[in-house]
């Protein structure tokens, strides 16, 4: 982007330099916020300063306000918490700390700020921006600040960006930590589950969120609890303990073997009356009489590297601020956040405002208009959690057609798809059907490879990695597609869901272009989009990349620490076939100097720059390097190739070793995203195909993840979306990141 500052075109000056600090909880992915910051300084020739310890670096001055460099930000992307320190800060909340910090900022030249925090750190920025004007003058009365130095910095320019692990403010749909919570949660349930199945026990454990139910409500979804507490959604009636112990001892007579109750720090009754994790103890040994055990997680939830998600997102974040900044100086605070899938800048007042607005909601038991502020997501999968945590089905409705539905995959394996099963076959079951898998994809489709599924066949599925149906790149040709209709015939089949990838779309298309010739075949297919590669049309992310990536960024922070001796360099290789989206996206995540895509492919310049280019910087005094290669970029420059080259060339500066990371980017447990999303793509899957199969005439289709709502496109459409020659879509919006990568690494 040229730079261009609004100042010559008649608008605010562009800030001389800015400050970065954060404040508040801290939170997991900050520091990579601050990296961004710094390195979007650099690259835009904007000075920029840490303030250490928070606000209350600002208040104190002196060493706590130090230039950042690009360098300085080398090696904290993977690391928790804050590297800046951060503290509460009672000397900011007076007008006397606040013109100590207006002094402190201007003896750097400083008139824009960067501030990472939660609500109360925000709202304390807005009041000191409104001030800054009568700050400054008074310093100037005091003969504290020269005249030409408050002449020079008439105005102070905030952006914040959310550190929060609760995900509890307005104006972002996630904020920076809350990922990285969901982590930390989900494994603890995970684990939590496996003892607690051993031994037949119950489990209630309190997470946090005061007056946001999106840590408990999610970790509910993604770990498959039985009974989630919220602030924002009470239990109907007052006697909801009863319900419940009726429904988890019930979900024990069909064979369940744990009980987990989740209860967010904030959970209350109706009345507004706080239920506390040791309440719903003693209701769970009295209703049930069994032995009840209290986790709270407290700090950990905190805790423990950064996922990639809350890498990447805060990187773009970071950038995002110092460019709003930069190139819209003045005026009002704003807050950068990320919106469907976007991010955007919303001013900073009014998303503070709304934040508060829910907790007094809240506070007014105005729970309907909580739950609405929060979003449909929210309540989607509020509703779905209580399907998920009926020991029964509903009874089917008399009169109601009973259809058999058939669930299959395609393609690869990707961690999620046994969640998006273990959904599909409850919702379908739920809503009065007969739910089929058929084994081992289109295959099993052909030779009528039919299992009939019930509640309790998907127990435990919704966390388990693989794809316990099994899966195939096969995909029915000439004769097959006539014994595939042949079986859906000879089997009643009303719809068909195709949960997987590549390979699973071509097959499903490959059926529906051929219904003319086989009535069988206008039976509705749809596919949910399953591949670690990221690689279907009109969804922004599948089920099983958020997986893949962390599991590279995890592989990549330990091949990182394994340079114990300096002077090296690493080529790593990561899956993707066509599709260069897990590349890109870690090397976001793990902080790669060059990444190399299928869409661009690479030349023997392009590898004679970067060698050259790598050799200078070692010269320098770099000490690492990491280049992500994504599998399909070259047929001969492979891998093996760029790591020979490297080292012949590297001029003896440093070692180049290579990594090929292989399968373990397939497998592993799914991610809490993509458990949750998984979730809810099958229930719109189920509902589609039901809605399809007593329509005139059924269409098929497949859905994607657009804008955080879901569409679905028809499936007649496919060959117009993807590329002619090679296996991805013709539009990825991921795409348009790849310039932040080349900032981040380049500055
Ligand atoms: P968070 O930013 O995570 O919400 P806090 O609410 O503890 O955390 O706020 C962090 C710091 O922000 C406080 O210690 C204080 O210095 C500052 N702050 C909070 N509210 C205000 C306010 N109304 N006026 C001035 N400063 C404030």
């Amino acid at each position: 982007m040229p730079v261009q500052s609004p100042g010559d075109r008649g608008g605010p000056a562009r800030p001389t330099s800015l400050a970065v600090l954060t404040s508040g909880g801290d939170a997991a992915g900050m520091n990579a916020a601050v990296r961004a910051v710094a390195r979007t300084g650099a690259h835009i020739g904007l000075p920029v300063y840490a303030v250490i310890e928070g606000l209350q670096g600002l208040v104190d001055g002196g060493d706590a306000i130090r230039l950042l460099t690009s360098d300085d930000v080398g090696g904290i992307l993977h690391q928790g918490g804050t590297v800046l320190g951060t503290a509460r800060c009672e000397a900011f909340r007076t007008r006397d700390g606040r013109r100590r910090a207006a002094r402190n900022l201007l003896e750097h030249g400083i008139d824009a700020l960067v501030v990472i925090g939660g609500d109360g750190s925000l709202t304390g920025a807005e009041i000191f921006r409104e001030e800054w004007p009568g700050l400054v003058e008074e310093l100037v009365g005091a003969g504290d600040v020269d005249p030409a130095v408050a002449a020079a910095h008439p105005r102070l320019t905030i952006v914040g960006l959310v550190g929060s692990i609760d995900n509890d403010m307005y104006g972002t749909d996630m904020t920076i930590g809350a990922d990285t919570a969901l982590h930390r949660i989900t494994e603890a349930i995970d684990a939590i589950h496996s003892t607690a199945s051993s031994h037949q026990r119950s489990f209630v454990i309190e997470v946090m969120g005061r007056n946001c139910g999106y840590l408990a409500l999610m970790s509910a979804v993604a770990a498959g609890a039985n009974w989630v507490l919220i602030p924002e959604s009470p239990p109907d009636t007052d006697d909801w303990a009863e319900t419940m112990c009726e429904t988890l001892a019930e979900g024990r007579q069909i064979g369940r073997r744990s009980n987990l109750v989740i209860v967010a720090e904030g959970a209350r009754d109706r009345h507004g009356r706080p239920i506390t994790a040791s309440q719903v103890k003693e209701i769970l040994e009295e209703g049930l009489g069994e032995d009840t055990r209290i986790t709270s997680l407290g700090h950990v939830q905190r805790g423990g590297a950064p996922s990639a998600f809350d890498r990447y997102l805060s990187t773009l974040l970071g950038h995002a601020a110092v460019e709003q900044l930069a190139y819209s100086p003045g005026g009002e605070s704003k807050l950068i956040g990320i919106r469907e899938n976007h991010i955007v800048s919303s001013p900073l007042t009014e998303c503070v405002e709304k934040t508060r607005e829910v907790a007094s909601v809240i506070a007014d038991r105005d729970y309907d208009t909580a739950m609405d502020m929060r979003g449909g997501s929210f309540r989607d999968s509020f509703r779905m959690i209580r399907t998920m945590v009926r020991a029964h089905p509903h009874a089917p409705v008399p009169g109601r057609r009973r259809l058999r539905l058939v669930v299959l995959h395609g393609g690869g394996p990707a961690p999620g798809m046994n969640t998006a099963v273990r959904v599909a076959v409850r919702v379908g079951i739920d809503l009065g059907h007969t739910v089929l898998a058929a084994r081992r994809g289109f295959r099993g489709l052909k030779n009528g490879d039919f299992e009939e599924m019930d509640w309790m066949s998907v127990s435990s599925w919704v966390s388990r990695g693989g794809a316990e149906l099994g899966t195939s790149r096969f995909i029915p040709r000439g004769d097959d597609v006539e014994a595939v209709a042949s079986q859906l015939e000879a089997h009643q089949i009303d719809g068909v869901l195709m949960i997987g990838g590549w390979s699973g779309y071509q097959a499903a298309y490959a059926l529906h272009s051929r219904r003319h010739e086989y009535p069988a075949l206008t039976t509705p297919i749809v596919c949910l989009p399953a591949s670690i590669n990221n690689d279907l049309p009109r969804s922004e992310i599948s089920i099983g990349a958020d997986t893949a990536l962390n599991s590279i960024v995890t592989d990549v922070d330990k091949i990182k620490q394994s340079a114990v001796a300096s002077g090296r360099c690493f080529v790593v290789e990561v899956m993707g076939r066509d599709c260069g989206y897990l590349a890109l996206m870690s090397g976001l995540a793990t902080g790669a100097e060059r990444v190399y895509l299928p869409e661009e492919g690479v030349s023997l310049s392009d590898l004679q720059t970067d060698v050259t280019d790598l050799r200078e910087r070692f010269a320098g005094g770099k000490r690492l390097g990491l280049f992500i290669r994504s599998e399909h970029v070259d047929d001969i420059y492979t891998t093996s190739f760029i790591h020979s080259l490297f080292q012949r060339e590297g001029g003896g500066l440093f070692e180049v070793r290579q990594a090929i990371l292989g399968h373990v980017q397939q497998g592993g447990d799914p991610s809490p995203f993509d458990r949750t999303q998984a979730t809810r793509l099958a229930s719109e899957c189920v509902n589609y195909l039901v809605e399809q199969a007593v329509a005139e005439t059924p269409a098929s289709a497949f859905i994607g993840l657009q804008s955080r709502s879901v569409e679905f496109t028809p499936l007649d459409e496919l060959p117009s979306l993807i590329e002619p020659t090679a296996h991805r879509p013709l539009l990825q919006e991921w795409m348009a990141l790849r310039p932040v990568a080349q900032i981040m690494a380049r500055s």
